[in-house]
């Protein structure tokens, strides 16, 4: 039976979920679930370290600086968030071989939900660092680290809300009436008793619009605000978004966007980030917040046109290549500025580099 077989037959029987819950059974179902079948990431989309090393180089880069900066401290816990096939941690390693401290000091841990990546991810760092894996942040060991996520928080699920008749009712996934197997999106009866969960922006918001909050964000950002300010230490976090409002719920699948309810399990399911949110709770745990910018100036603030165009010096043949990777990893009209970098850091630290 196919996953939204199962899920179909499950709202039947229960009634119909949250779009949180959908996402959590199309993404974690342990047997079904996307990230459960490692293969699919690389088959469905390409992220920026797969669009070039100079992209996890420049965060190697960053890493040693950020580690610096903070006096060295050593050992240094070298946490990556979401690691995916591990490319990123990687080409951050290769680029930073020549500052043997940085690499002495670095404990790579990775915070791993699928036990099939945590094998690729293993694979990928072979002859370069052996990573600890564990499921939460909270069960890192203590000490100062230094954090980076790159499109980890996109996969948290999301609630979506639609302004229906003055109020706010929550979205559902329920069953199709008659066509078995089909899921459909379903409005709640009731609505929203209580509108505070909802940016203050947008609890005016016209019919028809469509609001969205991630339940486990607000406590995951209290997490990482713990362990700075207890240990010190930088989060740094790559995603794509521009605030909380409208539909953002998009399912990929071999690089085409699909309808998220058609395939859940065999296609990847993100929304936008809601930068705002973690940026307001940082600020209550008491952390200070740089940025976010727009991926592109940051990128471009540590160097990506001097790295690309030393690349291209070494490997003439491959000159244009280095090019339109740094155009697509910059330019505003590709990933440039929908993905936005946000740094967390305890307060009174000087600005992390490029910021
Ligand atoms: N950072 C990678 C991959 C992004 S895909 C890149 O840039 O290419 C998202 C990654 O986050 C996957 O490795 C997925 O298994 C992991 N992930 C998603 N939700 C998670 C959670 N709640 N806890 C731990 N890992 C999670």
């Amino acid at each position: 039976m196919t996953l939204r077989a199962r899920i179909a037959r499950q709202v039947r029987a229960n009634g119909p979920m949250t779009v949180a819950e959908f996402m959590t059974i199309a993404l974690h179902d342990p047997r079904d679930g996307y990230y459960a079948n490692a293969d699919r990431i690389g088959r469905d989309f390409i992220t920026a370290p797969g669009v070039s090393q100079m992209f996890g180089e420049l965060i190697g880069a960053w890493c040693a600086h950020e580690w610096r900066a903070m006096g060295s401290p050593t050992p240094l816990q070298l946490i990556e968030l979401g690691p995916g096939d591990g490319t990123l941690m990687r080409d951050a390693l290769r680029g930073m071989r020549s500052q043997s401290d940085f690499i002495a000091a670095a404990r790579v841990t990775f915070v791993e939900a699928s036990p099939s990546l945590r094998a690729v991810q293993t694979r990928t760092l072979a002859g370069l660092a052996d990573a600890t894996h564990v499921e939460r942040l909270e069960e890192v060991a203590p000490g100062p680290s230094v954090i980076v996520a790159n499109e980890f928080l996109d996969c948290f699920p999301i609630r979506q809300f639609v302004r229906d008749r003055g109020v706010w009712r929550e979205r559902l996934v329920g069953a199709h009436p008659t066509q078995e197997d089909t899921l459909v999106f379903a409005l709640a009866r009731d609505p929203l008793p209580d509108d505070s969960i909802l940016p203050e922006a947008l609890r005016g918001a016209g019919e028809g619009a469509i609001a969205a909050f991630a339940p486990q964000l607000p406590a995951f950002t209290d997490a990482v605000a713990a362990r700075l300010r207890g240990h010190g230490g930088r989060a740094l976090f790559i995603d794509y978004g521009d605030g909380p409002g409208g539909d953002t719920l998009q399912a990929v699948r071999r690089h085409r966007k699909i309808d998220p309810l058609e395939d859940p399990g065999g296609s990847d399911l993100t929304a936008h980030v809601d930068f705002g949110l973690v940026a307001r709770e940082a600020l209550r745990c008491g952390l200070a917040v740089h940025g976010p910018l727009p991926q592109g100036a940051w990128l471009m603030a540590l160097g990506l046109a001097q790295r690309a165009a030393a690349l291209a010096a070494r490997h003439p043949d491959r000159a244009q290549s280095f090019a339109d990777a740094a155009a697509r990893l910059t330019a505003p009209d590709q990933m440039g500025s929908l993905f936005k970098v946000l740094c967390l850091s305890p307060i009174a630290t000087p600005a992390p580099a490029g910021f």
